[in-house]
């Protein structure tokens, strides 16, 4: 029985199921969520206003505020529905999770209430030993706590109410994502806002804005039941690519089959009702490649609302017979996936920072924070790439695929042009001339919407797109969390610097314009050689960034080791965004899920060689011996009626020797693995050894799926799961 003639057969009965077309925004936005105003009706102005407090300046909540937010929480939920709660919180497995508890308690007469108490809001214990901590957790106190961050508003899910939380150990130590993350943004707000008021007295808070744009594959259900190594290790480890890929560019902004149409719009409503505000809708470059994108938000709310689209794709995918690959590469040959990161910085009074205007006041602080970022990347570009790292993001960044692992910044042509004139300011004091020159001619002119004026250059790994910095280089099944933290922890340290420059210089006596000039000046001069405007996948590039000193960090392992460096757990360190000791504990839980996955996904391609592949190949080998010997004994003396055959039979057993013997000694390099203990050198052998292997066994394969007969083949080809109808 052929389970890939199952599985297409199962496929052609598939018709779009029926969907509402999306009903007016307004009706369903939030409808599920426990948002600031519902949180208004139900609490007195008091208890409302100390709430708001410990949103925006991340205070505690007392137990007395808490219980009357909880029962506030659990009055809602319940009216909505909701018979469970729970805490929904981010791992460093990558994935969200949950622990369901209802909100039903048995009282001693045995009569049963819904209670849900301050406690059980504030705080919960999941029995979460199991969860990675790179050694955090000692035993004695396996157990680690999540708590409530009222940064992000509880909302519904099913019959579930959902409590964003933070996973911590008893000692306060961070066990997940979104911890650092909130200590970021509260080392940015502080020198952020300080360098904003500068310009505008009456900021008094700034916060990091991030838009994301979620990448991701479809498959129908069957055939992705019918690839072991889909199931197993999220992509394919084998597959020939198909004749018609994406030459033709016709899938891109192309009309979207219905099936998926159905899916998108359903996936957009489940999105809307709980809060998060999806947008975009398109095709991506490849076949059955899409992109769903939110109207950007507050980049801790972003963060969640990406984490919780990632879990809705997937169930609202398999109600349409479909399955979500996340992915970073799910298929070779064909374009990966990513999820650009649009940043930004945003003030309390409604200022986009990173947005030019038509005044010079406006622009010189434009020019500031834009700068400062710049040079924030330079001097952390390794950081900025080791933030990216996953073992499903090397296919596409250490790979001859976009955006390389090479980090530069594209700022357009117009801004270079600014750049290289703030970069003949003179030193010290100026000129009336030159102050009159600078502010008319160099900033004043900077064009309110440079977004027309910048020449998209869709290679560059971190680019300015008219009011925010664009990094492209997340993997589609990242946490945002992790680039975000560190955007926004490089960005406040330099700020920090700008600010303990800017003093130094006004001390010296220079006005503050002069001051600004002059450091923006010196910062550029600094940070040149993370500009870049050219070709980012160009071989040219790869020497001149060499040249440069930029790294290129090609595997996650390389990436890995920067946090290791002194220089930055200093910076960690000094931020308080991590410890030392959650630096080495997140070192060996990634290094751990990079060793973990590769092992998974050698294993699974031996064994599908051997179990798959090579049997087939066997079979269709008996089949042409067979019939290559009979039409010898047909044809004795007529070499024409068979040299053909015989020549077909002998391709056919050289690639299967190649096949197998490679696969040996993939299949002794698995063996090997399984013995080692130490990660690091586990990593070295995967990085040196294994890999390489897993690429010669799939070349072999993939050639081998050309020459056997089409009705024998076990496996879903490319062509197959890659054009939806
Ligand atoms: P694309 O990159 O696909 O061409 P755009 O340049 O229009 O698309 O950018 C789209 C993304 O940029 C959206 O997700 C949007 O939310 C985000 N974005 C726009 N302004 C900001 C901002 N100030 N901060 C963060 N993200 C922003
Ligand atoms: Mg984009």
């Amino acid at each position: 029985m052929n389970i890939r003639f199952i599985a297409l057969k199962e496929t052609f009965s598939r018709r779009p199921k029926a969907v509402d077309s999306v009903p007016k925004r307004s009706e369903i936005f939030e409808e599920n969520v426990f948002t600031d105003e519902r949180m208004r009706e139900y609490l007195d102005e008091q208890a409302y206003r100390a709430f708001l407090e410990a949103k925006h300046k991340g205070y505690g909540i007392d137990r007395a505020l808490a219980d009357r937010i909880a029962a506030a929480m659990k009055q809602w939920a319940i009216s909505k529905g909701a018979t469970h709660y729970t805490h929904w919180f981010q791992p460093l497995t990558g994935a969200t999770a949950e622990k369901h508890d209802s909100f039903l308690e048995k009282l001693p007469d045995g009569k049963a209430i819904e209670r849900f108490t301050g406690d059980q809001l504030v705080q919960q214990e999941p029995d979460a030993s199991s969860f990675p901590s790179g050694g955090l957790r000692n035993t004695f106190e396996a157990r680690g706590y999540t708590a409530w961050d009222p940064g992000s508003p509880a909302f519904i899910m099913g019959t579930t109410l959902c409590i964003p939380t933070v996973f911590i150990s008893y000692n306060g130590e961070a066990l997940d994502y979104k911890t650092p993350l909130i200590r970021s943004i509260q080392f940015l707000d502080k020198y952020a806002t300080e360098t904003a008021r500068l310009f505008n007295r009456d900021v008094e808070r700034v916060y990091a804005t991030l838009g994301w744009e979620q990448e991701y594959f479809l498959v129908d259900k069957a055939l992705y039941t019918s690839r072991p190594d889909l199931i197993m290790t999220g992509r394919t480890l084998l597959g020939h690519a198909p004749a018609k890929n994406q030459q033709l560019d016709d899938h891109y902004f192309g009309s979207i089959p219905e099936r998926v149409m159905a899916f998108m719009r359903d996936l957009e409503i489940e999105a809307l009702k709980i809060g998060i505000p999806v947008k975009t809708r398109h095709n991506e470059v490849a076949p059955n490649q899409y992109e769903v994108a939110p109207v950007f938000e507050e980049v801790n709310l972003a963060v969640d609302h990406n984490s919780m689209m990632m879990d809705l794709m997937k169930k609202v995918a398999r109600r349409h017979d479909f399955e979500v690959l996340l992915h970073e590469k799910p298929f070779a040959y064909i374009n990966g996936s990513g999820k650009h990161n649009n940043w930004s910085l945003m003030t309390d009074t409604g200022i986009n920072l990173l947005s030019p205007g038509n005044t010079p006041k406006r622009n010189l602080r434009f020019l500031t924070f834009f700068v400062n970022v710049i040079k924030a990347v330079n001097d952390y570009e390794e950081l900025l790439r080791a933030s990216i790292a996953s073992p499903g993001n090397d296919h596409r960044l250490g790979a001859n695929e976009a955006p390389p692992a090479i980090i530069s910044v594209f700022i357009g042509h117009y801004l270079t042009g600014v750049m290289q004139e703030l970069k003949q300011v003179t030193n010290g004091k100026l000129s009336p001339d030159e102050k009159t020159g600078l502010k008319l001619e160099v900033v004043g002119k900077i064009p309110e919407i440079l977004r027309d004026n910048t020449d998209r250059n869709r290679t560059s790994p971190f680019a300015f797109t008219g009011n925010k910095f664009e990094i492209r280089a997340v993997g589609s099944s990242a946490n945002c969390a992790s680039p975000m933290t560190i955007l926004n922890t490089i960005v406040g340290h330099q700020l920090k610097q700008f600010l303990a420059d800017y003093r130094a210089l006004r001390d010296q006596g220079l006005k503050k314009d002069e001051a600004i000039f002059n450091i923006l000046r010196d910062y550029i001069r600094q940070s040149e050689r993370i500009l870049f405007e050219g070709n980012g996948y160009s071989p040219e590039w790869h020497a001149e960034a060499a040249r440069r000193g930029l790294s290129n960090l090609k595997t996650t392992p390389e990436a890995l080791r920067v946090i290791k460096q002194e220089r930055i757990i200093r910076l960690f360190e000094e931020s308080g965004v991590y410890s030392r000791a959650e630096l080495e504990s997140r070192y060996q839980v990634h290094l751990e899920q990079y060793n973990t996955k590769l092992e998974i996904e050698a294993r699974v391609l031996a064994d599908l060689v051997s179990n798959h592949v090579e049997p087939t190949v066997v079979h269709y080998q008996e089949r042409l011996a067979a019939n290559l010997e009979r039409l010898k004994s047909l044809f004795p003396r007529n070499k024409k009626m068979w040299a053909r055959n015989e020549e077909t039979l002998r391709r056919l057993n050289t690639a299967y020797a190649d096949l197998a013997s490679a696969n040996a000694l993939l299949k002794e390099a698995v063996a090997r693995l399984e013995t080692m203990e130490d990660e690091d050198a586990k990593a070295d052998y995967i990085t040196g050894t294994v890999k390489d292997l897993m690429d010669r066994v799939r070349a072999h394969a993939d050639r081998l799926e050309l020459m056997v007969d089409d009705a024998l083949w076990p496996l879903t080809k490319y062509r197959e799961m890659l054009f939806t109808r």
